[in-house]
């Protein structure tokens, strides 16, 4: 039986991705370096820590566990820290993927499911982006995922390898089962930032912006929970066995919050107002960034079940209790 490569898997994401596929039966191996991922994450399968660029154990990796399909999670994924070291995303975001599709096209693997993202699209005229809306990011995160977007339809129209990019909007969520959630004690998204807020970790929490051209100034997103994200690429690696095509796929669910309206929502969940600060606006932030949501559904089959904003919140928050 051929496994399956998880880079990233220690990390928020591809953890959760990893425990689906563990729990389908799926062999699967970690590669992570652990520089913000965590050892207990990895709740399936061997973990082999390393770096994504370092092609000699991404070699050995593909090699020793009979790799047929990577899944790329392993990434930077801050906007801001983006935007003040940018070449810090250029290497471990665009030039390691450039070594991970190197390694993974010596080896003859035939499956890549990579982790993209909404920022690919900057500031979509109408605040809402389809897969056909030009992508125009605004920052060197957004930059860096589009570069490896690039790189992998140019690897796949060269070599047999077959892919699916997901364009992720704002992940939030843990676990339902309790086990991992996102734990990255400096973490700047605001379902987390706020949730850590609730337990007393921050005195506050800050609104970046208030002046947007949104209903109520603040910036409007699209929050998905981190289960449905996992399950999606469940799919979309069925969906690569299936024989099916390249492709490129927003993973959102077509609603968007505004901060304020998040917020609402996290102080009514834990039963008590929140110390709110408004700030000026971030670096690199859109007003407002909402999936066309469609095309998943119908090229992967994804159904989404955890699509109530209360519900992503409340399992957030009884992460953010657990981790104390
Ligand atoms: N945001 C905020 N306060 C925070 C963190 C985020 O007001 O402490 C806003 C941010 O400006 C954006 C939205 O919340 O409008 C989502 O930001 P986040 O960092 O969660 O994700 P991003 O969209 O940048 O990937």
């Amino acid at each position: 039986m051929s496994s399956i490569l998880v880079t990233g898997g220690a990390g928020y994401i591809g953890s959760h991705v990893a425990r689906q596929l563990g729990e389908r039966g799926e062999r699967i191996v970690t590669l992570d370096n652990l520089s913000t991922g965590f050892r207990a994450a990895v709740l399936h399968g061997d973990l082999v820590v390393g770096d994504t660029g370092d092609a000699a154990t991404v070699a050995q990796v593909l090699r020793d566990y009979g790799v047929d399909t990577v899944m790329h999670f392993a990434a930077h994924i801050i906007v801001p820290e983006s935007v003040a070291d940018p070449l810090k995303y250029y290497r471990n975001n665009t030039a390691n993927t450039r070594t991970m599709l190197q390694c993974c096209v010596e080896a003859g693997v035939r499956h890549f499911v990579f982790s993209s993202t909404a920022a690919v699209y900057g500031i979509p005229a109408s605040g809402v982006a389809s897969e056909d809306t030009p992508t125009e990011p605004i920052n060197p995160y957004g930059r860096s995922k589009l570069m490896s977007e690039w790189m992998l339809g140019d690897v796949a129209a060269a070599t047999p390898l077959r892919y699916v990019a997901l364009r992720y909007f704002n992940v939030a969520g843990a676990d339902p089962g309790g086990r991992i959630g996102q734990s990255t004690p400096e973490a700047t998204h605001l379902i987390k930032v706020a949730c850590q807020h609730v337990i007393g970790k921050r005195d506050h929490v800050s609104i970046f912006g208030t002046d947007y051209d949104t209903p109520d100034g603040t910036g409007v997103r699209d929050y998905i929970h981190v289960e449905d994200l996992a399950a999606a690429h469940l799919n979309a690696l069925d969906y690569l066995r299936a024989g099916g095509a390249p492709v490129t796929l927003n993973c959102g669910y077509g609603q968007g919050f505004s901060v304020r309206e998040v917020l609402d929502c996290v102080a009514s969940v834990a039963g008590r107002p929140l110390v709110i600060r408004t700030e000026p606006r971030r670096a690199g932030d859109p007003p407002m960034l909402v999936a066309r949501a469609e095309r998943i559904a119908k090229v992967l089959g994804w159904v989404p079940r955890h699509q109530d904003l209360r519900g992503i919140v409340a399992s957030a928050l009884a992460w953010e209790r657990q981790l104390g």
